[in-house]
């Protein structure tokens, strides 16, 4: 760590005051800066937002002059930047994107993480992950809503839709690990949370993710049996290594009632500690004997996995939340690591076949009231959603902003484009006070081919087929959006997905409305297409539904 990067704090201006020639230039502006807040971002000083190594720019140099850079654009120019370093500002047209993102892109046969770590420590490459290099990282709320509609929907399908009295057993509180206890809790579960780091833990406590803190794995438990007793929705967590903790709980004879892990076992040298290492240790390793560090952590997510199989050997519902972890196990001789399913093929399917996934948009005000404002325009435009109003209500309730306030809902084809419009109608007619970002994460519908967890399973063998995020990159770009980036690697690490992302900013223009129009409808038809050209029925009849034109349907 260089004593320059120690020092800096950067945060997203407020306000309505621009910084660059338009709020199309502003938005990316404020949410590059807002990924690496140190209230967003995991390891700002390191331009870590989340995600194991996943950053908002290549170095601080780089960061400087993508800012410069921004703050210089004209309305009819495109700065491209290249695995988080500006490269080219060059002339386009006042519709184009403002900005075009590639981030960790290799040519396939180097698509692996060690010729990555290679190229990345001479300063090559960066890590994008999915919403880091792509700038619309929001904190742990971006996947807050996601976790607890996967765990309502493992009620609905194994607990007769209840989760009161039920214990999920799971790991990881960075980034996206830490909304597993806000959701757990949320959906009325005792979640016990396992983290190595106390660091990660103390975030979680402060911004109110957490409720408690457990002194040992005795405590934990009786913590857990207590609000299971009592139907009482609580998250505990604690301070261990997940291959030591799981394997000793299935030891002492006990059985959660779900299971999963969000360690970043994505990335072996970064991502995991190995059990019986000292966090120390492990940060040495990390720039002394990387080697060493994946050598280990295989050894030990083996280990991981195998208490996850043993839980559900004895009826635990045990599925992987897209860390890569059963691919691991696997390839160090655990044959039946997917016996066990992702959560996307178990819960998250049939909504990508509407289209439907994590949508989210952004108050560049910085005024939470913006986001209240929005979140009732919501309630009433889709009154009839019992779903969406209980998270809403949730969301106010227990969710904390970080940084730049921001909210997040799963919506579908037909419903986005119809939220974008009157938040674009609010910010025109001035009941809200600036401009707002729309976004998605990249793990959505038609934005990813990533065999071990969005396309796992296809009904048609398809996996590993990547034309998809490439044609919604293209089909975005063509439309006008904002910044359009396109990613390797996110959520599963190197070789094992291509996603891209899309943002579009709602400054209240006439102009906006016909880009929110477009996007917001192409963006989830893209999703409803990929999967109906699979062959899912649900993806068939929405497409009819919503008149999309499938040449390859007679
Ligand atoms: P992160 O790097 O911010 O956090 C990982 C956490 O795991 C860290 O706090 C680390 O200390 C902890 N950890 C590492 N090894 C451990 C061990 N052996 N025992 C206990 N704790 C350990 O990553 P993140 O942003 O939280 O993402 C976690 C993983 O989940 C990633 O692989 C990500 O790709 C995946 N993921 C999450 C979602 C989601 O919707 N939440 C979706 C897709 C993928």
């Amino acid at each position: 760590m260089t004593k320059e990067s120690v020092s800096r704090t950067v945060r997203a201006p407020r306000g309505t005051e621009l910084n660059t020639r338009n709020w199309r230039i502003e938005g990316p502006l404020r949410m590059l800066m807002n990924n690496l807040d140190p209230d967003v971002a995991e390891n700002p000083s390191e331009l870590i937002v989340y995600g194991g190594l996943g950053k908002a720019a290549r170095n601080w140099r780089a960061f400087e002059q993508i800012v410069e850079a921004l703050k210089n654009l004209q309305e009819d120019e495109t700065l491209m930047v290249q695995s988080g370093k500006p490269v080219a500002v060059l002339k386009t047209h006042a519709g184009a994107p403002r900005v075009l993102i590639a981030n960790s892109n290799l040519v396939p046969k180097w698509a692996t993480p060690e010729h990555f770590h290679k190229l990345d420590s001479l300063g090559l490459m960066m890590y994008g992950q999915m919403t880091a290099g792509s700038w619309f990282y929001i904190g742990s709320q971006g996947t807050v809503q996601g976790t607890f509609e996967t765990y309502c929907e493992v009620a609905h399908q194994h607990f007769n839709g209840n989760m009161a009295g039920r214990w999920i057993l799971t790991s990881g509180l960075g980034g996206m690990g830490g909304s597993q206890p806000l959701a757990g809790r949320m959906a009325g579960a005792a979640i016990l949370v396992v983290e190595c780091q106390q660091a990660r833990i103390d975030m979680r406590l402060r911004t109110g993710y957490l409720d408690c803190q457990a002194t040992s794995l005795d405590d934990a438990l009786h913590l857990i049996e207590r609000a299971r007793k009592e139907g009482k929705g609580l998250s505990v967590g604690l301070l261990g290594n997940a291959a030591e903790v799981l394997p000793e709980i299935a030891r002492r004879g006990l059985c959660p009632d779900a299971v999963t892990d969000q360690t970043a076992a994505h990335d072996l040298v970064y991502g995991y500690l190995p059990a019986g290492w000292t966090v120390s240790q492990w940060q040495d390793a990390q720039k002394s004997n990387p080697d060493s560090i994946v050598a280990a952590a295989r050894k030990s997510i083996t280990e991981h996995v195998n208490a996850m199989l043993e839980f559900r050997k004895r009826g635990a519902v045990v599925f992987d939340y897209g860390n890569n972890i059963r691919q691991v196990a696997y390839e160090e001789g655990v044959v039946n690591a997917f016996d066990f399913p992702s959560f996307v093929v178990a819960y998250v399917r049939p909504l990508f076949c509407r289209g439907k996934g994590p949508f989210r948009w952004v108050a560049l005000s910085g005024d939470p009231e913006d986001i209240y404002k929005t979140d009732a325009k919501l309630r009433q435009l889709f009154s009839g959603d019992k779903m969406l109003h209980r998270w809403l209500d949730l969301a106010r309730e227990c969710v904390r902003f970080q940084g730049l306030p921001a909210r997040i809902c799963w919506l579908g084809l037909g419903e986005r484009h119809l939220a974008g419009l009157a938040i674009n109608e609010m910010v025109r007619n001035g009941e809200l006070s600036a401009p707002v970002a729309i976004s998605r994460d990249h793990m959505d519908s038609g934005s990813v081919a990533s065999p071990n967890r969005e396309t796992e399973g296809m009904l048609d063998g398809s996996d590993a087929v990547a034309d998809w995020p490439l044609l919604n990159a293209m089909l975005n770009t063509a439309g006008g959006a904002d910044w359009v980036s396109l990613h390797h690697g996110g959520g599963v690490g190197m070789g094992y997905s291509i996603h891209s992302g899309m943002a579009v900013v709602a400054d209240g223009s006439a102009d906006a409305d016909e880009r929110i129009k477009r996007l917001l409808w192409n963006d989830p038809a893209s999703g409803v297409v990929r999967h109906a050209d699979a062959g899912y029925d649900i993806a068939l009849e929405t497409a009819k539904e919503h008149q999309v034109k499938l040449p390859f349907v007679d």
